[in-house]
């Protein structure tokens, strides 16, 4: 626990408005400080609340964590015994809830678990209220708590259920000659809710009717949710792993789950890939559960995740659906945790506090006393591994809701076919034949190329030399939409070259010989190449194209998906993004371009995320009675992620690259912790590395962790910052906690360097 730090004031106080002491944060800085405060002015300051404080001479919002314990009793003798004063909490201020006193221990648990401070784990997780001078606005909350009510608090009840709405608090007090104690009493006891500025409309509107489905759950679908039904009315804690074919109507057993919850009066929280946020999920959820679901992802602005975060605290939402950051909304009474496509890599942060929210879930659900399930078509390893040792129970559905039929699969192996026997560069005669009696007979496609650009990179054509990112190791890809060259990691733009930088050739169409052939040759393919190759080949085709070019927004995706569905769409070019739990009834064939993308970078999940690639992108094709298609094509036919795609054979797959991970102790038998050292200058970066590598020698002989490393990371440079990793494998997350512990406090010093500390790492490059 970080020390107390003792805020001082020169100004003696009167003695009665100092009766009560509060531990405080302030985020960003990292530690707790006390404060004083007088119950009589401050009467609903309690754990969670927001309030702003005095540091030094500004006011910042403040976070209580915890008043009048022992803790604030102990620091205030001892700060009296140095004849320091405590700083006194203006009485203006006005506390402001801001998460529940229950979470603090899971906050802890995180703050523990990353060796981080408590008050950067509260900075990630709660939103701040806007502290406006402006007025407060207030309204009824749903369900009038039962109790007695003087006669000015029954009048600002009578006339806010007059309005049923947000109402300003100086248009309240013109109509109910009522004060602010008053408004806040009534907000004490839980009879109205205020927020600090106009809020959006998340309430206004009025609760919809619960629709039912069209069809009963089939009988699998009953057979998973029996046992985890039973769970969620018995309010215990159990954690389930849904392994569930694409298509088979996971996503029906969840809303099964929450109906469950909300009917024991219990919330429901529901995380999701971020890009699977969109209004039609929304919408789904909140038609079949008949009320408003609040909303929490990274894109929402400052008063908008207020809102929803507050009334999911208030209880005014008891369902929220989210992306990563959601796994902490403020939800009392938690019925069930749901994490879906718990396999996605978007579940864990990749900067800062690197938390995994996949795995917080089954940590929060825990300390809720709550079910978690976790559900995926492709489970990631870690999770499949867990479910074999009976640390999360396994339920499976394997067949699809609408049909028994299995996909068909064809594999084009490239090796076999001449340049000249391909229709295109990327598109091979079968790929080609399926497109276009898919397109006669009025169904649609998706076509997989999961690059963007047009491009990979240019290659001068006299010296072989690449044309590479000038602030990372990497190469540039070519856009020819915009006539560019695009970093992928830093996002450095350029044109393209007219000269090469090694050798100094020109391109001949910069000397006014448009006829030649151009300098730099364009190697590999991208979406953009895919597109333009489908539409020649293709002309009466209607083709769309979905990657981070061509969607800006949410609003661009949702448009894209929403042209597909009504069929404006016959063709979908995308990258990964297409894979991503889409539900459309007339995408019969997938064709995928290239299978190898992305299959050789060095990193050990790259065959897990291939398989998991490959089968969720498969299973857009053939979601309802019709037959679905699917085409891959490739160079390395044999590739064990590949053949298991065609087998849909995940338990294949997983026991097979699990005994490999085994053999190389790498997770889920090992636990890792990445240090990554970043420098501008490359000896720099290095030395440090080999620093703290020495300095974690001792702790790892005693405490059995092996040490990779230092080594240049495999993307050597990263915006003008040379990397350097370690990576430290042990057997327990616990002995890894204990060195990472031992190093921050050790390494912190290290001023001309970028470190940073990554335990369980997804990203290896
Ligand atoms: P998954 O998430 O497992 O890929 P979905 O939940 O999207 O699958 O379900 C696939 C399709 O089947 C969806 O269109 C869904 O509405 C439908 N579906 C699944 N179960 C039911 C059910 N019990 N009643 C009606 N439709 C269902
Ligand atoms: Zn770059």
């Amino acid at each position: 626990m970080t020390q107390l730090t003792l805020i001082t004031d020169s100004s003696p106080l009167p003695a009665e408005t100092t009766d009560s002491l509060a531990t405080v944060v302030i985020p960003p800085l990292e530690g707790e400080y006390l404060y004083s405060f007088s119950s009589t002015v401050h009467p609903e300051l309690s754990v969670g609340c927001v309030i702003e404080v005095q540091l030094g001479r500004r006011t910042v919002p403040g976070f209580v964590l915890s008043t009048n314990s022992p803790r604030e009793r102990s620091a205030s003798v001892e700060m009296t015994q140095r004849g320091i004063k405590i700083k006194p909490i203006p009485a203006h201020s006005r506390p402001i809830p801001a998460f529940l006193e229950g979470h603090l221990g899971f906050f802890e648990w995180i703050a523990k678990y990353y060796a981080e401070p408590l008050s950067k784990i509260i900075d990630l997780a709660v939103p701040r209220p806007a502290f406006s001078k402006k007025e407060s606005f207030f309204r009824l909350t749903p369900e009038l708590p039962q109790g007695r009510l003087g006669a000015a608090q029954q009048r600002v009840l009578d006339f806010l259920s007059s309005r049923n709405d947000w109402v300003s608090a100086s248009e309240i007090r013109q109509n109910c000659d009522t004060t602010p104690a008053i408004l806040r009493a009534l907000e004490k006891k839980g009879c109205v809710i205020s927020a600090s500025e106009a809020p959006s409309t998340l309430l206004t509107t009025s609760p919809v009717q619960p629709q039912s489905r069209f069809h009963d759950l089939s009988q699998e679908q009953q057979d998973v949710t029996t046992p985890m039904r039973t769970v969620v009315a018995g309010h215990q804690f159990n954690s389930f792993l849904l392994h569930g074919v694409t298509g088979s109507g996971k996503t029906e057993v969840y809303l099964e789950l929450i109906i469950e919850a909300l009917q024991h009066n219990r919330s429901a929280l529901v995380i999701v890939p971020e890009i699977a946020l969109t209004p039609q999920l929304l919408d789904r959820f909140e038609s079949r559960l008949g009320q408003k679901v609040a909303v929490l992802h990274s894109s929402l602005k400052p008063h908008e995740r207020w809102q929803h975060w507050s009334d999911a605290l208030t209880g005014a939402t008891k369902v929220v659906i989210g992306a990563r950051s959601a796994i902490f909304a403020p939800m009392k009474d938690l019925g069930v945790i749901v994490v879906d496509e718990e396999h996605d890599g978007s579940f864990k942060q990749g900067e800062g506090i690197r938390y995994n929210a996949r795995d917080l879930a089954v940590v929060r659900a825990k300390l809720a006393s709550c079910p978690v399930v976790l559900g995926s078509a492709t489970p990631s390893l870690e999770s499949f591994n867990h479910a074999r040792s009976g640390k999360h129970m396994l339920l499976t559905l394997n067949q699809r809701f609408y049909t028994s039929r299995a996909l068909s699969f064809d594999v084009v192996d490239l090796n076999r076919l001449k340049p000249w026997e391909m229709p295109s560069k990327s598109i091979s005669p079968k790929l080609l034949t399926l497109l276009k009696d898919t397109l006669d007979k009025g169904e649609q496609s998706f076509v997989l190329y999961n690059r963007r650009g047009f491009a990979s990179y240019l290659q001068c054509g006299t010296c072989e030399n690449v044309v590479g990112c000038p602030h990372c190791s990497v190469t540039l890809t070519f856009h020819r939409n915009t006539n560019s060259l695009l970093c992928h990691f830093c996002g450095f733009t350029t044109p393209p070259p007219i000269a090469c930088s090694a050798c100094g050739a020109k391109d001949p169409k910069a000397c006014g010989n448009a006829e030649a052939e151009p300098l730099f040759k364009q190697r590999g393919a991208g979406t953009e190449r895919v597109f333009e190759e489908i539409s020649d080949l293709l002309p009466r085709a209607r083709i769309a194209k979905l990657d981070r070019d061509a969607v800006r927004s949410i609003d661009d995706y949702t448009s894209i998906l929403q042209k597909m569905r009504s069929k404006e769409i016959d063709i979908l070019v995308g990258t990964q993004m297409i894979a991503k739990g889409h539900d459309l009834p007339d995408v019969t064939l997938v064709g995928i371009v290239d299978c190898d993308v992305g299959l050789h970078v060095p990193d050990f999940r790259a065959a897990e995320r291939a398989f998991q690639l490959l089968t969720q992108v498969a299973g857009r094709a053939g979601r309802r009675e019709r037959q679905g298609y699917v085409l891959l094509q490739t160079r390395v036919p044999q590739h064990p992620s590949l053949q298991m795609t065609v087998a849909s054979n995940f338990l294949g797959f997983a026991e097979q690259e699990l005994k490999m991970r085994e053999m190389l102790g790498y997770p889920p038998f090992q636990r890792l912790l990445r240090v990554i050292v970043g420098a501008e200058d490359k000896a720099v970066a290095s030395s440090i590395a080999s620093i703290i590598a020495q300095r974690a020698q001792p702790s790892c002989d005693s405490l059995e962790i092996s040490l990779l490393g230092p080594a240049p990371a495999p993307v050597e440079k990263v915006r003008n910052y040379w990397r350097f990793h370690i990576l430290f494998k042990a057997h327990s997350a616990a002995k890894l906690q204990t060195l990472m512990q031992r190093l921050k406090s050790e390494v912190a010093a290290e001023r001309n360097a970028r470190i940073i500390f990554d335990l369980d790492p997804q990203d290896m490059l």
